[in-house]
C-alpha cells in the first residue's frame, strides 16, 4: 500500500523489489528535464534498440534536445556527445547529465551540426534527431568511417523525403513508427495518435 516503505516491499518471491531506474531504454518522459522537445519514450526505446549500444562505444547524438538519447546510451554503458544549438535546451541537457550522474559519460557539445562535430572522437553510432539536412548527411558520409551505425528520425515531410532519397542511395532499413495512446473522448476513450515518425537505419 501507499504507506509500505519501498525499500522493504516484497515481490511474490520474497525478494526485495528493485527501486530506482528501469534497466532498459524508453524510460518515461518525466524522468528527464525537457521543454516538450523530447523523443517520446516508446519511440526512444525503438531508437536505442536500432542504435544498438555496446559497452564503451561512442555515440554522436545530433539534435540533443533534452539529451535523453545520449543519457540512455550512456546508461547502457557507452559514452556520448550530444550536439544542441539552443541555449535553453543546453541547460536541460546539463540538468539531465547531472541528475543521472553521467558527467563522465555524456558531453554536451553546444552548437550546430555539422560544424560542432569537428572536435568529437570517432563514433561507433550516430543518431540524427534534429538538424537533418542534405548538407548534414553529405558531411556525415564524408567524415564517417565505414561500419558506423546511423539512425535518423523524421517527423516533417521534408526530412522524411530526405530519408526516402537516402535509403534509395545507401540502402538500409526504413520504418514508420506509429504510436497511439488511449485518452478521454467525451465520457469514453479513444486513440490519440502521436505524429508518425519515419526512421532510417543504415550502416555507413
Ligand atoms: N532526441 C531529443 C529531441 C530532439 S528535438 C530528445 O529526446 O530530447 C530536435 C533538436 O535538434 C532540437 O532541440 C533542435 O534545437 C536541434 N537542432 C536543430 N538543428 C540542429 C543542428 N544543425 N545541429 C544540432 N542540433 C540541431
Amino acid at each position: 500500500g501507499a504507506d509500505t516503505p519501498v525499500a522493504v516491499a516484497l515481490n511474490g518471491d520474497d525478494l526485495p523489489r528493485e527501486i530506482g531506474l528501469s534497466r532498459v531504454p524508453g524510460r518515461p518522459q518525466a524522468t528527464f528535464t525537457h521543454d516538450g522537445q523530447i523523443t517520446k519514450s516508446a519511440i526512444r526505446a525503438i531508437t536505442l534498440a536500432a542504435l544498438g549500444p555496446r559497452s564503451r562505444e561512442i555515440l554522436w547524438d545530433i539534435g540533443g534536445g533534452s539529451g535523453s538519447v545520449a543519457v540512455e546510451w550512456a546508461l547502457a554503458g557507452g559514452r556520448s556527445w550530444t550536439v544542441e544549438p539552443r541555449e535553453n535546451r543546453q541547460r536541460n541537457i546539463e540538468a539531465n547529465i547531472r541528475a543521472f550522474g553521467m558527467d563522465n559519460q555524456v558531453t554536451l557539445c553546444p552548437g550546430a551540426a555539422p560544424e560542432a562535430l569537428d572536435d568529437l572522437p570517432e563514433p561507433d553510432a550516430v543518431f540524427v534527431g534534429g538538424g537533418g539536412s542534405q548538407a548534414l548527411f553529405r558531411d556525415l558520409w564524408a567524415r564517417l568511417p565505414t561500419g558506423v551505425r546511423v539512425v535518423a528520425n523524421a517527423v516533417t515531410l521534408e526530412t522524411e523525403a530526405l530519408l526516402f532519397d537516402l535509403q534509395d542511395r545507401h540502402g538500409g532499413k526504413l520504418q514508420r513508427l506509429e504510436i497511439a495512446e488511449a485518452a478521454p473522448l467525451g465520457r469514453m476513450r479513444g486513440w490519440q495518435a502521436a505524429r508518425p515518425v519515419t526512421q532510417w537505419q543504415v550502416t555507413r
